[in-house]
């Protein structure tokens, strides 16, 4: 399951900076055949320290970790909705994407211009909401339009056309589409089918200055814990693209000296990956044998028939059962083995949500 994230923003606020660095943590390739060829896109590894302590004790040295990708979308500028700088290409861009993370520059530098003379986070968020907004807008009328037509030649689209009509009126007094009363699967089903930019989950990265950034870690001891503005509902995760980009060019040790210098217990780069598989509703199950430690992506309240499909089509539809232990129990019983006989491994039929961190071995027929 691939699930991908905008990187989206005014121009020169780091977001090539933060893609060039998040790509660094690229993973294998070949492991994913999903993965794409495009430049603007990377897959970038779940950080999961679970892995490599699954890994010790069942004596494999071979790690496969869950994955998101991330889109490079360029420079939204104001008026973009209306076909300024690239627009309405960017605009689709956006559509496509699953989830959005926003940059917002929250450091001064003189020789780095800004679109708007000078840097302000609270009216650039502003600027970016008003064209996602007035996209959204746009794509709504058009949809009310030709729904009005079609249910004058089919009736049954009328439930359809009034819903796209609340929909309209919501968004043009600003409300964003995530905050629909959604009360039936159909509603649902048709919210999709508009693609509109607001109904996306959406997270906001503040860029911010290596100098804060430096002094506000020394003073808490994490780079993520900048309280963030208030009467904001959207997550904020605070990171400075600068350190990120060096961290990236680290080797491993020298990431960890350099950390603890400035004060940090983990890239700030781990945390945003970590939040933007949270905002999509995912969780990670693990495999582990001795052919390897891996991670598998499912969404939350997956039954364990849907999380064996993950892995191959083959084992939801012949799913029989599954032995199920917490990752925790298994590394500290020190094995399948010992699991079992400590009575920690549980059998798991069709009906089994899974949980997170679940490791798991699938029963199928062929
Ligand atoms: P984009 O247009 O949003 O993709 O912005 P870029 O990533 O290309 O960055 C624009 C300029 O800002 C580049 O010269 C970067 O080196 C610089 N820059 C990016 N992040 C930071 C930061 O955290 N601190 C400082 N001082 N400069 C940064």
């Amino acid at each position: 399951m691939s699930l991908s994230i905008g990187i989206i923003g005014l121009p020169n606020v780091g977001k090539s900076t933060l893609f060039n660095a998040l790509t660094k943590n690229k993973a294998e390739a070949s492991n994913y055949p999903f993965c794409t060829i495009d430049p603007n896109v990377g897959i970038v590894a779940v950080p999961d320290e679970r892995l490599r302590k699954l890994a010790k004790v069942v004596k494999t040295e071979k790690i496969v970790p869950a994955v998101v990708e991330f889109v490079d979308i360029a420079g939204i500028v104001a008026g973009a909705s209306k076909g300024e700088g690239l627009g309405n290409k960017f605009l689709s861009h956006i559509r496509e994407c699953d989830a959005i993370a926003e940059v917002v520059r929250d450091f001064s530098d003189s020789n780095v211009i800004h679109v708007a003379g000078d840097f302000n986070s609270e009216s650039d968020k502003e600027t970016i909401k008003t064209e996602l907004i007035l996209a959204d807008i746009e794509t709504m009328q058009r949809k009310v339009s030709s729904l009005e037509k079609e249910s004058r030649i089919d009736s049954k689209r009328q439930p359809e056309h009034i819903f796209a009509k609340e929909v309209f009126s919501l968004i043009e007094k600003g409300i964003s589409a995530s905050e629909v009363n959604i009360d039936s699967d159909n509603k649902k089903i048709w919210l999709k089918s508009f693609q509109l930019i607001s109904a996306k989950p959406h997270i906001y990265i503040l860029n911010t200055d290596e100098e804060a950034l430096t002094r506000h870690s020394r003073e808490s001891g994490n780079l993520d814990s900048r309280v963030k503005p208030e009467n904001d509902n959207v997550d904020t995760v605070v990171i400075c693209a600068k350190i990120e980009a060096e961290l990236a060019e680290m080797l491993d040790t020298e990431k960890l000296e350099y950390l603890k210098e400035i004060g940090a217990k983990e890239p700030g780069l781990n945390t945003l990956i970590k939040k933007a598989y949270d905002l999509l509703g995912l969780q990670s199950y693990f495999t582990a044998g001795e052919i390897e430690a891996r991670a598998w992506t499912i969404k939350k309240g997956d039954t364990a028939p849907q999380a064996a499909g993950v892995i191959h089509t083959d084992f939801e539809k012949g799913f029989i059962k599954a032995d199920v232990v917490n990752w925790k129990d298994l590394v500290e019983t020190g094995g399948w083995t010992e699991a079992r006989t400590a009575g920690k491994v549980r059998l798991e039929g069709k009906d089994y949500i899974m949980q997170e961190g679940d490791t798991v071995i699938f029963k199928f027929n062929n």
